[in-house]
Order: C-alpha cells, then structure tokens, then sequence
C-alpha cells in the first residue's frame, strides 16, 4: 500500500515540475508578447519635435557662423589685453588680417571669460627658421587662462612627444603630427568642456579637450589632469570662467594669429 501512494506522490510530483515548466514557457511567450506590443509600429511613435534648435549661418560674416563671438578678425585688439598687467596688447597688427607676437611683450588673453567653447583658431610659424627644439616658433593657446595646447614649428624639428605641436602641454601627445609647411598657416578646432569643482575646491569633473589640427583629430576627448606646468605636475587650484590666452614664448618666435573665434557651449 505504502508503495502504491508513493508511487502516486511521484506521479503529482513530476505532473507538477512538467505543469510549472509550462507555465515558465507561457511567461516567457507572454513577455515576448508584451515587448511585440511595446515594439513602436509607426515611424512617428519614435519622432521628437521640441526642442528646436537655434538655426544658424554656419557662413556668415567672414565665413564665421553667425553665433559666434569673433575674437580678432585682423582690424583691432580690442577684444584682447596683455595678460601680465590688462594694458593694451604690444602685438603686431599686420595688415593682411592677423597679428603677429612682439617678443616679450608677454601673453595676451581675452577681456571675456568663458566656461566650455567651440575654439577656432589659425596659426602661422615664422617663415624663417630661427631656432631649433622648443625654441622654434613656440606659442599656445591656453583654454581658460591654464590648459595650453601647444604652437610649434615642429616640421624637421625634434622634442619631446608630450611637447610637440598639438600636444597638451605635458600631458597628452597628439594621435598625429598634421602641421602644414613652415610659414603656412594652421587651423586649430578645440571643443573644450571646462572642469566642475564642489564648493570645498575640489575637482569633482575633469575639463575635457578635443582638438582638430587641420581638419584632423589629434586629441580625442582627452580628460585635462590639472594646469600645464613647464616644470612640475598639473595643479588643480578651482576656478570659474576664465580668458582664452595666446602665448609670448620670449624666443623671438614669430608666431602669427588670425581668424579667431569662439562659441559658447552650455
Ligand atoms: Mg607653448
């Protein structure tokens, strides 16, 4: 008898598992089911119309788009003072639309700070070779006042990689060398995103850099470690908007700048 209602027990038993892998199957049915149903049927169910971007000339005024804050266009300084003591810049109009730097009359920077910017940039090493290493039209253009990605003739002109030209000074050697010839000029495209500190000073995101040198990708959305020391490790001191900041190396360089222009990023 005992034999008989185990025997009976085991059929359930094994009734019950078949039953319940059945059940798994029907839910597993059901939630393909319930993702089919959630499957968007029509093109319009994935359309997003707000919000609209601004539209804008990508070519207006000089082939500069149209919301952007032009920075020199070759006719004044005037959105520029010397960085060491905020008097007029000592720089060289030339009058073919750049400037070009008058050694060690120090930096120049911007009168505006900004935060995160599209950078457009152009640059021309002097023509005549008149040094060799970093001394060989040395300059930069520094984001906010302390990250400074490196303007050099680099063409036959060896240094160190994390110096070279498109470098972030010290900090991250270009994915490639993509200078023109000596005495042409350059472009440089920089989106920049500006570090986040929290109200005790401490860098709680790190500004970010990428970087178009002649059309080229040479830095790729590199994490900026701190400020581009000469001699020493980044520092990473808080800070808020800044101004954009164009280098008098003190080498008689010859570095020439013309077509800058800035747009805000939010
Ligand atoms: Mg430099």
């Amino acid at each position: 008898m005992k034999k008989i209602i185990l025997l009976i027990c085991s059929i359930v038993f094994f009734a019950s598992c078949n039953d319940t892998s059945k059940v798994q199957e029907l839910d597993i049915q059901n939630t393909s089911d319930e993702a089919t149903k959630n499957e968007p049927t029509k093109p319009e169910e994935t359309e997003v119309w707000k919000p609209i971007p601004p539209t804008i000339n990508p070519f207006g005024q000089n082939g500069v788009p149209s919301d952007a804050i032009v920075l020199f266009d070759g006719s004044n300084f005037d959105e520029w003072i010397s960085a060491k003591d905020s008097t007029e810049v000592k720089w060289i109009l030339n009058g073919d639309g750049s400037m070009t730097v008058k050694d060690k009359t120090g930096d120049i920077q911007t009168k505006r700070n900004f935060g995160s910017v599209q950078l457009h940039v152009e640059w021309r090493s002097s023509a005549e070779i008149r040094a060799n290493g970093q001394n060989r039209s040395n300059s930069g253009v520094y984001l906010q006042n302390r990250y400074e990605v490196q303007v050099l003739d680099n063409n036959d002109n060896e240094t160190y990689s994390n110096g070279q030209v498109g470098s972030i000074y010290k900090q991250s050697i270009p994915l490639a060398k993509a200078s023109v010839a000596t005495g042409k000029w350059n472009t440089y495209d920089i989106i920049y995103h500006a570090p986040e500190f929290n109200s005790d000073g401490d860098k709680t995101k790190s500004a970010t850099i990428t970087v178009l040198h002649n059309g080229v990708l040479i830095q790729d959305h590199f994490k900026i470690k701190g400020t581009t020391e000469y001699i020493g490790w980044p520092k990473n001191v808080a800070h808020g908007p800044a101004p954009i900041k164009l280098q008098d190396h003190g080498d008689n360089s010859g570095v020439s700048y013309r077509n800058i222009w800035v747009r805000e990023l939010n």
